[in-house]
């Protein structure tokens, strides 16, 4: 049985990095993999067309896996990756380029015509990559008994190794050092192709036993040993060698610069061909149905960035807002519960329809209560709970909200229900506590305390955020 499913190609590109990049922890690898699944998924859309679909959900293609449930922390960051890179692709010249990658390089990436001499490009090159050295995968050791592996060459390989392993050396290596062919001698010598060795033994001994080509092999009485460095083919971007860079601060561009030379990055928008609306610090992303409601967005948006001044001037230089059609594909597109108005991440603010916030009244709100977030998180401190940001947040821009806030609860729950808030009912709970604790500080020092606090907590505040 097989299951055909439909999604839009930002959904596919957040399902390919749950797939392939969920090990990355930092934005701009993510972002880097983001680019490199929707380069891929446009230059090969189709390639089951035969089948009645684009692609399959496994490493044939590209390794597609669907959200479960409502987001996590980690898979909301995914998301996000997805939704700030969108429409980016990789070119070379103006083609789609070849996006490949690998787990880890071992510090010198393969070209792509080394190993399959059709798929050579200019910008698939051997790079040296001092980036990963401090992954788990660079460095491996592999011991194989001299027996199984003769026995390897000739069950798998078909080899008449009648006699015992007494030579196996790498006979050749490319130009970024992996062996190409081996040198075999057991009874009668023969020269081997060192990828079809690598299969042949993984085939028969079990997945990952020779993590790459990258070794040298030993002997040792009856035992062979490869000493090896990386995970993979190692041709493009080296995902171990990527995750560092972010971490260091190197940006996506950056990053895919150096593992694939010459190319760049283009903002395509195909298949993604919403139309875009500008003002001065936002760029708002809007289904052709959301028109009626787009100036007064912007208008919206701009003038209460001009009110958080000084504040304000925290944000970066420009905003990326997106709204949708429905409120299915809101929730889809964000992975929030479809009673949330909006929500926002980094530098970026995800809203419902704005058709549905304006029926309901909440659309100035909504949008005055999202780029509160983005000032108020990027400015909160370390050790700081999400309460007393959403606290700051509905202080700062005058929300009421209808709901209980003498309920006694610990500020633990208070923190749960904050992050993740179990219905509409108990978020709104949550919020009247959050706004009635940050009231009480305001009362005494003003709001100059919350800024304070927010920024500089001291011990006792510390002490005041668990009580
Ligand atoms: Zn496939
Ligand atoms: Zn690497
Ligand atoms: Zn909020």
């Amino acid at each position: 049985m097989q299951i055909v499913t439909r999604v839009d190609l930002g959904s596919y590109v957040s399902g390919v990095l749950r797939g392939e990049a969920s090990v990355l922890q930092a934005g701009a690898a993510r972002q880097a993999m983001a680019i490199l699944a929707r380069t891929w998924a446009l230059r090969w859309s189709g390639r089951h067309s035969g089948q009645g679909f684009d692609f399959c959900s496994l490493t044939h293609c590209q390794v597609f896996a669907p959200r479960q449930g409502t987001a996590d922390e980690a898979g909301d960051d995914l998301d996000s990756a997805a939704r700030l890179t969108r429409g980016q692709v990789l070119q070379f010249h103006g083609a789609l380029a070849d996006p490949y990658f690998s787990a880890c390089c071992g510090g010198m990436t393969e070209a792509a015509g080394n190993i399959w001499p059709d798929r050579s490009q200019p910008y698939l090159i051997s790079v040296r990559d001092p980036y990963c050295a401090a992954s788990p995968h660079n460095s491996w050791n592999k011991s194989l008994p001299a027996e199984s592996v003769r026995q390897v060459l000739q069950d798998v390989l078909n080899l008449p190794a009648g006699g015992t392993l007494t030579e196996l050396s790498v006979a050749k290596r490319d130009s970024s050092g992996r062996a190409l062919t081996l040198h075999i001698v057991a009874g009668g010598s023969r020269t081997i192709d060192a990828n079809q060795f690598r299969y042949a033994i993984d085939r028969s001994l079990g997945w990952g036993q020779i993590q790459s080509n990258l070794y040298v092999i030993q002997r040792e009485g009856d035992t062979w040993t490869f000493s090896g460095h990386g995970l993979g083919h190692g041709v493009g971007l080296c995902q171990a060698g990527a995750e560092q860079m972010a971490r260091l601060g190197v940006s996506t561009s950056k990053i895919l610069m150096t593992y694939f030379p010459g190319t760049e990055i283009v903002s395509s928008f195909v298949d993604e061909d919403d139309p875009i609306a500008a003002s001065e610090h936002f760029e708002l992303i809007y289904p052709a149905s959301q028109e009626p409601w787009v100036k007064q967005t912007l208008e919206t948006l701009e003038q209460w960035q001009k009110e958080m001044a000084p504040h304000s001037a925290v944000l970066p230089g420009r905003m990326r807002v997106e709204t949708w059609a429905t409120t299915e594909e809101f929730i889809r597109a964000t992975g929030q519960p479809g009673w949330m108005a909006g929500s926002s991440d980094g530098s970026a603010i995800a809203l419902q329809p704005l058709a549905l916030l304006s029926r309901k009244e909440i659309l100035n709100q909504t949008l005055r209560h999202e780029l509160t977030h983005l000032i108020v998180h990027r400015l909160r401190a370390k050790g700081v709970p999400r309460w007393f940001e959403e606290g700051c947040v509905l202080y700062l821009t005058g929300e009421r909200v209808d709901a209980p806030s003498n309920l006694r609860t610990t500020t633990a729950a208070l923190e749960a229900a904050i992050t993740r808030p179990g219905s509409e009912a108990q978020m709104h709970e949550a919020y009247a506590q959050a706004l009635k604790r940050v009231s009480q500080l305001a009362q005494n020092g003003g709001e100059t305390a919350l800024w304070r606090v927010l920024t500089h907590p001291g011990a006792d505040d510390l002490q005041w955020f668990e009580k």
